[in-house]
């Protein structure tokens, strides 16, 4: 064979197998960038979705967002952000523990995006707390919020518990309230409009909010050194026997003198304390105030039980009756002589928690009263289980009695179940003596309320008390202060 025919041949040969080799090359290495490009996909839909929840990330759901927006910059149609925050969730993880909480969520993740007709896309915010994003204004937005609230008010069963929650929901339209960074944050404002009003709703954002909060951050700033600075003062407003009017106690009301804003009411900042986490450490320094005043009044002759308010945050610490303890202890007070004023609807709680620290109380032998009775829910058997040995009919009956006969009607009810618990009844707000007069008919044992005396300080109440000269009906004479209802209550 001619030397040049056989190289050309084995040319052919050899670049058939290299054609051959580079096609088998070209094929996997295209099946390769395929099965990337298929895995990154589902690993970039995986890192946008909550393995548990199925939510979207928080990174996945800005990105929905900045598209969404960009859409409506294009098109004009509008969308709104739901900021939704379970009201009572806290609650239920701690009364329950956190395996039960991590269920619920799950189950509250589930209906939040499949409650309507179609799935909505949201993401979890922080724990409880979610944004959601529906198509449509405002009129959208109402609809959705109200089905979703509709959604979480079935009640949940998980194993053999079953727990109702209920939602506050704040509603921002884009573009009308705010770019795609402020958005979620307006939401998130309306929500807390919502929680601060009593929560279990859901409202429109208005650019008012955002002063408002910006106010409370600065009275928050300042509520944070209060403590240190001294600025807080207890005031105390006698409760008096209904028939001889003889001052038999005195509840501690704490003051805020703040430096620049004067004299502020404790309705403004105990909210702001509960809610941001410094309820711990003023009504620890109430407790120990209000048992240091006790023991000076106490040295003088005088033998007022003295009554404290106890916030339903201060009610979940599980050694606040250990603290009380120690504090009458330091201040000699025999615990029979301490009250502690528990709202009703935090009282009728039914959390293991609240529950603990009630038989706690029990064995450390407070006297336990339930303060603004008649406006919560109470069932007779969660009332006979407590601790209790007074009701205080709310200040909303009292202030109605000489003109409505449901008031009347009311407070008569509260009068009697409190005569067959064998509980002591005291009514709070008494302004006139003919509201005082019908309190009496109805048999109430104590009166409180601006008709015998404002709350006032602490040095006031006792230059009063032993001040010899004051006139005797109002039952501020020495005589009348010392040894009151010792014997009637033990
Ligand atoms: P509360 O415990 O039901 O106290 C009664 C409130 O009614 C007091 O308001 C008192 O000043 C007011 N009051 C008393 N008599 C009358 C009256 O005849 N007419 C009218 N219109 N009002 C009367 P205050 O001192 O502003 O306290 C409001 C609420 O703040 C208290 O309601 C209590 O829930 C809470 N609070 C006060 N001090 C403390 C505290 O040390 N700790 C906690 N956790 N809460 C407190
Ligand atoms: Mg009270
Ligand atoms: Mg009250």
């Amino acid at each position: 064979m001619n030397i040049w025919l056989f190289i050309a041949a084995a040319s052919v040969v050899l670049a058939a197998t290299a054609l051959g080799m580079y096609i088998r090359e070209r094929k996997s290495s295209l099946r390769l960038s395929n099965e990337l490009a298929a895995l990154s996909r589902q690993l970039s839909n995986k890192s946008d979705r909550d393995a548990l929840s199925g939510l979207l990330t928080r990174i996945g759901f800005d990105v929905l967002l900045a598209r969404r927006a960009q859409k409506t910059d294009r098109s004009g149609e509008p969308f709104s952000l739901l900021y939704v925050a379970l009201d009572n969730f806290g609650m239920l993880n701690d009364g329950f523990g956190s395996e039960m909480g991590d269920r619920l969520l799950q189950e509250v993740s589930r209906r939040l995006t499949q409650s309507g007709e179609k799935k909505v896309e949201a993401c979890q915010v922080s724990v409880g707390e979610y944004a959601i994003l529906v198509e449509g204004g405002y009129q959208f937005g109402r609809k959705s919020a109200k089905r979703l609230s509709d959604a979480l008010a079935v009640p949940f069963s998980i194993d053999s518990i079953r727990a109702q929650l209920t939602c506050s929901i704040g509603i921002a339209v884009y573009p009308e309230h705010g770019s795609v960074s402020k958005l979620l944050g307006n939401a998130a404002l309306a929500m807390r409009s919502v929680k601060q009003n009593g929560g279990a709703d859901f409202c429109l954002y208005d650019p008012k909010m955002g002063v408002e909060v910006r106010e409370q951050a600065l009275l928050f700033n300042d509520l944070r050194s209060a403590l240190d600075k001294g600025e807080f003062e207890l005031y105390f407003q006698p409760k008096v026997d209904a028939l001889s009017l003889q001052v038999t106690g005195a509840e501690a009301l704490v003051r805020w003198h703040h430096s620049e804003r004067g004299l502020i009411s404790p309705v403004v900042f105990i909210p702001l304390a509960e809610q941001y986490g410094l309820i711990g450490a003023i009504g620890g320094w109430v407790i120990e105030e209000a048992c240091r005043k006790a023991a000076r009044w106490r040295s003088q002759g005088l033998r007022m039980r003295v009554a404290v308010n106890i916030s339903g945050y201060q009610m979940r610490e599980d050694d606040l009756v250990d603290r009380i303890e120690a504090a009458l202890q330091r201040h000699g007070i025999q615990p029979d002589r301490f009250t502690c004023e528990i709202t009703e609807s935090v009282a009728m709680e039914d959390t293991k928690v609240t529950q603990a620290t009630f038989d706690k109380m029990r064995n450390a032998g407070f006297h336990v009263s339930i303060d603004d009775f008649g406006t919560g829910y109470s069932s007779l058997a969660a009332l006979r289980k407590l601790p209790a040995a007074e009701l205080k009919i709310d200040r909303a009956f009292v202030s109605d009695l000489e003109e409505s006969e449901d008031a009347r009607s009311i407070a008569q009810s509260i009068v009697n179940l409190a005569m067959a618990l064998n509980l002591h009844v005291v009514a709070e707000g008494v302004e006139t003596a003919g509201q005082r007069d019908i309190l009496v008919g109805m048999g109430c044992h104590e009166l409180q309320g601006f008709l015998f005396s404002m709350p006032m300080p602490a040095y006031e109440l006792e230059r009063l008390a032993l001040d010899e000269h004051e006139p005797d009906e109002m039952g501020f004479r020495k005589s009348l202060f010392s040894e009151t209802y010792l014997g009637k209550l033990q």
